[in-house]
């Protein structure tokens, strides 16, 4: 095992069979986090970038069999955000927090159709600031449209490499839709992030070092990675989800062979176990991404129960949570923390 991560931590390449050895032994797992620590260290250094999410919709037209968010849920109170209420969340998180980095973040919600997605693109814009979409799968016209309107990034998992998992759990949606939608985000110059679910019934190891190479195959700028949490008005409310060690271990591992990109410490991993993000960060993450949504809506945005919430949204918060940071010997990124290529991968 040893010789494995040595091999990644040189190389940053494994086959298959190798990935699935690590994943499957619990033995040198500290060893592994350490060499994901370092390898984090060296390709994208000590800086931690804040990304300001505002989950401006939970209204969605799919049903993915995980999500506290699918349309046969009529257990959540559906909300939209107007235009003016998420410029003004976006606007507090440029001017009063100094984050660098909006994300959006919504179900399928058809009410926000090209054109005002774009107006809305193009406002925030007008702030010193990047802009990430996590809104679905779109054509290549919507995403080429976001683009040119000023997109920077554009967030869409694949979930899992597993095309008859992927379809179980994500029915009447097509697995060669959504990596073709991976395709035509990078083609029209997005940064693209895309990421995996750990922890889904059924699915196998073999399949999560799949996801690993999945990412590297179509060259991901940010990869972000979360254990399954059951939601109980789901299909999979009995399942028994993810664990936040082998969530863990796929994002080590993802560092290891992707060394230079961005990946968040999840909230789904912050949510399983106390001081996740932490551990996350010093297990090859580099991303925050601070919930900035203010509370009386983001209540409802229940993917699963006890979602946690980095809440930086006073500036106060934001000042202790940067003692945090340098407690263990990191600082907060002062750019708008675009993945930087490395030159000697
Ligand atoms: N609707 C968009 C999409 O699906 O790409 C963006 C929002 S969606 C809520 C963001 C992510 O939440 C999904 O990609 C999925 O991996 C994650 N998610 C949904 N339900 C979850 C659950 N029960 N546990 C952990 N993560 C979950
Ligand atoms: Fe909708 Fe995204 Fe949840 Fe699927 S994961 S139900 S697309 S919000």
């Amino acid at each position: 095992m040893y010789n494995l991560i040595s091999k990644a931590v040189f190389s940053h390449r494994l086959n298959k069979q190798e990935i699935v050895s690590l994943l499957s032994n619990d033995d040198c797992n500290e060893v592994l986090f350490k060499a994901a620590d370092e390898i984090r260290k060296k390709f994208v250094g000590d800086e931690i970038h804040l990304r300001a999410l505002i989950e401006f919709s939970n209204i969605c037209q799919n049903n993915c069999c995980y999500c506290g968010l699918r349309r046969d849920n009529k257990n959540i109170i559906r909300y939209r955000l107007d235009e003016d209420s998420i410029f003004h969340l976006a606007e507090y998180a440029v001017t009063q927090l100094g984050l660098k980095t909006i994300v959006l973040q919504s179900g399928e919600d058809l009410w926000f159709s090209q054109e005002r997605l774009c107006a809305l693109i193009r406002r925030i814009k007008t702030l010193d600031t990047a802009l990430t979409l996590s809104i679905g799968e779109k054509t290549h016209d919507d995403y080429l449209a976001y683009k040119n309107a000023g997109c920077d990034r554009f967030l869409l998992r694949i979930e899992t490499t597993d095309k008859a998992l992927y379809e179980k759990y994500d029915p009447d949606m097509s697995w060669n839709k959504r990596k073709q939608c991976l395709l035509d985000i990078k083609s029209v110059g997005l940064e693209t992030g895309t990421g995996c679910l750990v922890g889904l019934p059924n699915q196998t190891i073999e399949s999560l070092a799949d996801d690993i190479l999945f990412f590297k195959e179509i060259g991901a700028d940010m990869v972000g990675i979360g254990p399954l949490i059951p939601h109980p008005d789901t299909p999979l409310a009995q399942a028994e989800g993810g664990t936040f060690t082998l969530a863990c271990k796929v994002m080590a591992l993802t560092r290891l062979i992707l060394p230079d990109i961005n990946i968040p410490a999840t909230t789904a991993m912050e949510t399983l176990e106390p001081n996740g993000q932490l551990k996350a960060l010093q297990s090859g993450a580099n991303v925050i991404m601070p919930n900035v949504t203010l509370s009386d809506v983001r209540q409802h945005y229940e993917l699963y129960p006890g979602k946690s919430s980095t809440n930086l949204a006073s500036c106060d918060a934001l000042v202790s949570f940067k003692q945090k940071l340098i407690s263990i010997g990191r600082t907060i990124g002062q750019d708008y923390g675009a993945h930087k290529k490395s030159a000697e991968i």
